[in-house]
């Protein structure tokens, strides 16, 4: 069966400049609980650094393309900045600079000591051979590379990102260098702990797994996006007993009220390229999958997905946050109001950040731990960072992404404070 996928970003993705709002109204709201003053909330609201790039692309037949890239370091009072690299060809520098303030927040927020960056290109990784992707990444390491290094500012994999893109970084930044840096990216070589997708799938399960409050035996879950953080997530709610019963990428959604068969879709989407067509389920909509009555709903595909349009109509008890961003601060009042709890993205997927920072330490020390001492670790930090937001969520009458920005945002102006501004 063939399907059409559609090229362009669906009109509910919010733009650059959207994102980057939200995230400062998320900022000016834990400012508030906070009681800072307007200078420490203009400096946590601007990126220390941005650079904009032109990428020159050799394609494949000869000529030659130019793509926009940027990296923005947010803040990096706490430690180097850390944070992904997104191929997409909706990215751009206010959706950027929104995502690595959230990457600030959700370092701080699981106390580790790293600041917040992100990077991207505005380019669709699938209109491009392996060849072509490798020379535009090489290349954009080049144009960054004043920015990076292991003790200022690493990437990890992002949307339309992943391993591979990271042996290329390092390999990139290694040869300039004159020596192999293995910490300069993390999410590089997978094996010697859960890959950063996986560890991030691992996270959202357990955050989602201490937000449900009950057994996860036959409680259904709706997962928007089957990418990498997306299709683990689902696989490992439904290894803890959990019935996930829809699924979406950018061509649709399937659905089967059984449950679906993951393993044969995993398979279905190798082959294919996409979740529609799936054979042992029923298409539905993109939107339908937000409305359906389930116990979970997990948005793990790109910011704005919830918005005051689908909120109404989101059935779902729990929102736990893959994606970074997807719920955008009017869509939060209106489920807080319908009573569905919505557990952030700076604290449902952290994982991943939390087991970059664990393999970053290994690398930097030449010293590695079993994959058993690092999952544990991992669990560990999401564990008490979950019971730290849930207990000051409790006490102050906040809601759980309140409450993760008001402990991040403080932890952050407090290392600004205690180190004074200079000169
Ligand atoms: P990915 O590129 O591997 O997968 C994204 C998936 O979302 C794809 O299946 C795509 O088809 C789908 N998608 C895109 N738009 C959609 C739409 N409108 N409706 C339904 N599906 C749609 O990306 P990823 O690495 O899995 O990242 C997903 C989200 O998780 C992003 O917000 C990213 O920032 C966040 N995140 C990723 C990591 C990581 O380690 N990769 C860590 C933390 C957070």
């Amino acid at each position: 069966m063939s399907v059409m996928v559609p090229s362009k970003t669906p009109a509910q993705i919010t733009s650059g400049r959207q994102a980057l709002d939200t995230a400062l109204y998320q900022l000016g709201q834990a400012a508030d609980h906070l009681g800072l003053g307007d200078g420490l909330r203009t400096m946590l609201g601007t990126p220390r650094r941005s650079l904009t790039v032109s990428v020159p692309v050799r394609r494949a037949d000869g000529h030659m393309d130019v793509v926009q890239g940027y990296r923005v370091q947010h803040n990096v009072s706490r430690g180097p900045a850390k944070g992904g690299l997104r191929f997409h060809p909706g990215t751009d520098i206010h959706q950027v600079t929104a995502l690595a303030m959230g990457m600030t927040w959700k370092c701080a927020l699981a106390d580790i000591p790293y600041g917040g960056a992100k990077g991207g290109v505005a380019v669709d990784p699938a209109t491009l051979d392996i060849r072509e992707l490798e020379r535009l990444t090489r290349r954009y390491v080049n144009e960054i590379l004043p920015m990076m290094g292991p003790d200022n500012d690493i990437p990890s994999p992002d949307v339309g990102t992943d391993e591979r893109t990271m042996a290329w970084i390092l390999d990139a930044y290694s040869v300039n260098a004159g020596h192999a840096l293995p910490g300069v990216v993390t999410g590089a070589a997978p094996g010697d702990s859960p890959g950063q997708a996986g560890a991030t799938s691992r996270g959202v399960q357990i955050a989602a797994l201490s937000a449900l409050g009950r057994s996860p035996e036959g409680a259904t879950v709706a997962v928007q996006g089957f990418g990498k953080v997306g299709a683990l997530t689902a696989q490992y709610l439904a290894d803890a007993g959990c019935k996930v019963v829809a699924v979406s990428d950018l061509s649709g959604a399937v659905y089967a009220p059984g449950g679906l068969d993951l393993a044969g879709l995993r398979a279905w989407v190798a082959e294919s390229g996409h979740v529609l067509g799936y054979r042992h389920a029923d298409a539905l909509g993109h939107d339908e999958l937000f409305e359906l009555d389930v116990d979970v709903l997990v948005p793990a595909a790109l910011e704005g997905a919830i918005t005051e349009a689908n909120a109404p109509r989101v059935r779902a008890r729990l929102v736990v946050e893959g994606a970074n961003g997807p719920t955008t601060p009017e869509a939060d009042e209106i489920l807080t109001a319908n009573g569905t709890t919505v557990v952030p993205d700076i604290l449902a997927n952290a994982g991943g950040v939390i087991v970059s920072y664990l393999e970053w330490v290994q690398v930097m020390q030449a010293y590695s731990w079993s994959v058993e001492q690092a999952e544990r670790r991992m669990r560990d930090l999401m564990a008490g960072t979950y019971a730290e937001v849930t207990t000051l969520a409790a006490r102050r009458g906040l809601t759980l992404r309140q409450a993760a920005h008001v402990i991040a945002v403080g932890r952050v102006a407090e290392a600004h404070q205690t180190r004074a501004l200079l000169p």
